[in-house]
């Protein structure tokens, strides 16, 4: 250790030698003593890096305040305070998956089926700028606003959960895949993208199903739970739909907001076994933190984005 040192100061430094040399001309005795403290240095530094147990302890040091550092963020975050019947799944930068609650029970996934369909067809809706003008009932179903949402584009059918905008838009996606496709192909992708969903509940046939109220979130035919839910979004397959609903969640705010901007989308499904009650989803992300919670029967949508935003620590709007 001690001769690599030395050669290193010998080899290395001929310039500062011949510099030292060049100002020994007019400071006397300059030399001996710089290059003695040089000398003295080096060999101070390297018998306490030589030292074992000063090398060990400053490593433990080291790993000791490592370890703090590592420590301190996630202690500064305490867990999420549930209500009894919530579940929440969270995931952070690192994709680290946290559950909290019933975040592992399937209910019926609500208006969560629409983000799926903004994964299989939002690409093609948005090229296409659909629009849709509710009046409330359509073809025999009715819209959850029975007053109806007038005119709506996709980030407005989105955000204010028009059923039958997207049953409209779904019909319409479904007759071109058997035009352009062949009804095989066309089973064959529906299945591949709502699959976790219908947990071997797809309809028997051939082709596609009809198209009712049950494939956007109406009815217990879709299900999830907040873990799987989060896991699927997580998924780089949906690389896309991230960005798409980001998009159309934020509008024209996105990029002039800061990074720190969230967005949500709020499902309300049926309660198996309990007619008429509903339980609410909300999905959200920022971009570094996707979350999804699940509140237990009798909440609605505005419950649920009070909820998450208080679970999650966000100022309340
Ligand atoms: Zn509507």
């Amino acid at each position: 250790m001690w001769r690599t040192e030395k050669s290193v100061h010998h080899g290395g430094t001929e310039g500062t030698e011949n510099k030292i040399k060049r100002k020994n001309n007019k400071i006397t005795g300059w030399q001996d003593g710089q290059d003695g403290l040089i000398q003295r240095t080096t060999m101070s530094l390297s018998s306490s890096i030589c030292d074992p147990l000063r090398y060990l302890r400053f490593h433990l040091l080291f790993a000791v305040l490592f370890g703090l550092f590592a420590v301190l963020p996630l202690a500064a975050q305490p867990a999420p305070k549930l209500l009894p019947g919530e579940g929440l799944a969270i995931a952070g930068e690192d994709g680290q998956v946290q559950v909290f609650g019933e975040a592992q029970r399937e209910a019926p996934m609500g208006s969560l089926a629409k983000l799926v369909w903004l994964r299989l067809e939002g690409d093609d809706w948005a090229s296409q700028s659909v629009r849709f003008n509710c009046t409330g009932t359509w073809e025999g179903h009715t819209c959850w606003n029975r007053e109806g949402h007038k005119k709506v584009d996709l980030a407005k059918a989105l955000d204010q959960s028009c059923n039958l905008a997207f049953l409209a838009w779904i019909r319409e996606s479904a007759a071109r895949w058997e035009r352009i496709d062949g009804p095989g192909v066309a089973r064959y992708r529906l299945e591949e993208v709502f699959g976790p969903f219908l947990g071997g509940r797809m309809p028997a046939g051939e082709g596609i199903p009809a198209f009712g109220p049950e494939w956007i979130g109406d009815g217990d035919l879709l299900r999830t739970s907040p873990e799987a839910f989060l896991a699927w979004l997580l998924d780089p397959a949906q690389e896309g739909l991230m960005r798409r609903w980001r998009k159309l969640a934020l509008g024209f705010l996105d990029g002039v907001t800061s990074t720190q901007a969230w967005w949500m989308k709020t499902g309300t499904g049926p309660v198996p076994g309990a007619p008429g009650e509903t339980c609410a989803w909300v999905a959200g992300s920022n971009g570094r933190v996707t979350a999804v919670l699940r509140l237990p029967r009798g909440r609605g949508r505005v419950d649920g984005l009070a909820r998450f935003r208080d679970v999650l620590g966000l100022p309340a709007k």
